[in-house]
């Protein structure tokens, strides 16, 4: 059964400390929400998980299934089920949605057991059509000229496609109207798995009105600070982070 376990993870970009002492464990089945001010390190959290090569870990300790996640290299991360939709999605000229989408699946899966061409594209048209896309971004370049809310929506469509074990969602809501985050949201819950975890990282409540998170997370100067369920969201809606800044003491 999934478990994603996070021990005090310390990590640096920089020269500076940006994670200082993150701890959180997610379980199959579960969704925990993130939310936290701008620049408290939700993103770095994010891309230190992944293995993005800026950000440089220098102490905890993070286990997938009781493996060392921070041992294993980023394909290695993805093909243990960790999964990041991006806050910004990068733009890949000259590489087709459909050829990135492909070889991620295939990456995904053991060698020799690569998925047939018509079995991908398959689900992929399945997939766009759950999403509301329009079948052309198939053949688009990866990102190139796609609106902020094409892009999220893209997003959704590689989880939905690599089915992760442990997905991690990045501000997937900003700068999506409200039916995309409908849609968006649609897809999550989908997803929604006994043997899938969830992060969800986000500013605002709204998106959790959508997507109901079992455990609520305050992230301030990259730590989790309080913890509790969806009412906290609903208080961090109605009165901001100034009353958790005060209650614990904590100073900009
Ligand atoms: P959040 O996602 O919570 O808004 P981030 O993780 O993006 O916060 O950023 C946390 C801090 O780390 C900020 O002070 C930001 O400026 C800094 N930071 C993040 N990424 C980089 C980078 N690539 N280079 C330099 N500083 C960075
Ligand atoms: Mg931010
Ligand atoms: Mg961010």
């Amino acid at each position: 059964k999934t478990r994603l376990t996070i021990n005090g993870l310390k990590a640096v970009i920089e020269g500076k400390e940006i994670l200082k002492g993150f701890d959180l464990e997610i379980k199959g089945g579960e969704i925990h929400a993130v939310m936290g001010p701008n620049g408290t390190g939700k993103s770095t959290l994010a891309s230190a998980l992944m293995g993005h090569p800026k950000y440089e870990v220098t102490s905890g300790n993070v286990t997938l299934n009781g493996e060392d996640l921070l041992e294993m290299d980023v394909d290695e991360r993805a093909r243990a089920g960790l999964f990041l939709a991006m806050q910004y999605p990068s733009e890949i000229a000259g590489v087709t949605n459909s050829d990135f989408l492909r070889s991620a699946v295939n990456a995904r899966r053991e060698e020799g057991d690569e998925i047939s061409l018509i079995k991908f594209i398959r689900q992929m048209e399945s997939q766009m059509k759950t999403l509301e896309m329009n079948p052309e971004f198939m053949h688009r370049y990866l990102n190139e000229g796609f609106s902020g809310g094409e892009k999220k929506r893209n997003e959704i469509l590689q989880m939905m496609m690599l089915e992760p074990k442990i997905a991690i969602l990045d501000e997937i809501d900003s700068g999506l109207d409200i039916d995309a985050l409908r849609i968006v949201a649609e897809g999550v819950n989908a997803l929604r798995h006994e043997d899938r975890g969830f992060l969800i990282i986000t500013h605002y409540q709204r998106l959790l009105n959508y997507i109901k998170p079992d455990f609520v997370h305050v992230m301030m100067q990259g730590r989790i600070v309080k913890s509790g369920g969806p009412e906290l969201a609903e208080r961090l809606e109605a009165e901001g982070y100034e009353w958790v800044k005060a209650e614990l003491g904590i100073e900009d």
